[in-house]
């Protein structure tokens, strides 16, 4: 397989070289023509699987531009900084040929930097739950324009008791909105979760 038979635009394409990526892993061969066509999607896939840019390729690709301040029009949860800090690194990547802002907002740091920067806007917020939230009821993070939701890690943002955050988070996003599940396995609590966020989705199991 080809990452050119994905249906990726060129500049996505661009940004695909600039990973040095050859070739599309199994996960991204069968979630990125479904995030391209709009589906919303379950895929069992552990770290290490290129998740990351199986999700933030095709999303970023299709994703406009939020004007000024207004945004984030993407916006992905994820459990730990660590793991934000992986896939802030493949957002920037790909926005050096999409053109899009990226930020990433985390606990354990200070808050007044996060609030600057969500007032000048972004595209693309990576958020960890318990900062959003806060963030949120400081009416400083805004997820009304929330266009691709990504749930990164669900079983562990589960495991580390962050249901209740996740739910509030999902609830103040449109829901119209596109929602991409990543999840290392996919057990009963997972397809309660998946039933109550997710429109119709495809299963990607790799
Ligand atoms: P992830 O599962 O998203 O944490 O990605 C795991 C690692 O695989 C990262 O270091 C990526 O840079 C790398 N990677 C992702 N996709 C590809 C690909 N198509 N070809 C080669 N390496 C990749």
């Amino acid at each position: 397989a080809s990452f050119d038979d994905l249906g990726l635009s060129p500049k996505a394409l661009a940004a695909v070289a600039s990973l040095g990526y050859e070739e599309p892993t199994p996960v991204q061969e069968r979630a990125i023509p479904l995030v391209l066509e709009g589906h919303d999607i379950i895929a069992a896939a552990k770290t290490g699987t290129g998740k990351t840019a199986a999700f933030s390729l095709p999303s970023m690709d299709k994703l406009g531009h939020a004007k000024g301040e207004r945004g984030p029009l993407m916006l992905v949860v994820t459990p730990t900084r660590e793991l934000a800090a992986q896939i802030a690194e493949v957002c920037e990547a790909v926005a050096k040929s999409t053109h899009h802002r990226v930020l990433s907002v985390v606990g354990g740091v200070s808050y007044n930097p996060q609030i600057s920067a969500l007032k000048r806007g972004t595209d693309v917020l990576i958020a960890t739950p318990g900062r959003l939230i806060d963030l949120m009821e400081q009416k400083a993070a805004h997820l009304d324009r929330v266009e691709v939701l990504v749930l990164d890690e669900a079983d562990r943002m589960l495991d580390m008791g962050f249901l209740p955050s996740v739910k509030k988070i999902v609830a103040a996003t449109p829901k119209t909105r596109q929602t991409l599940l990543f999840s290392a396995t996919i057990d009963r609590s997972i397809e309660g979760v998946a039933g109550t966020f997710l429109r119709d989705p495809e299963v990607v199991e790799i």
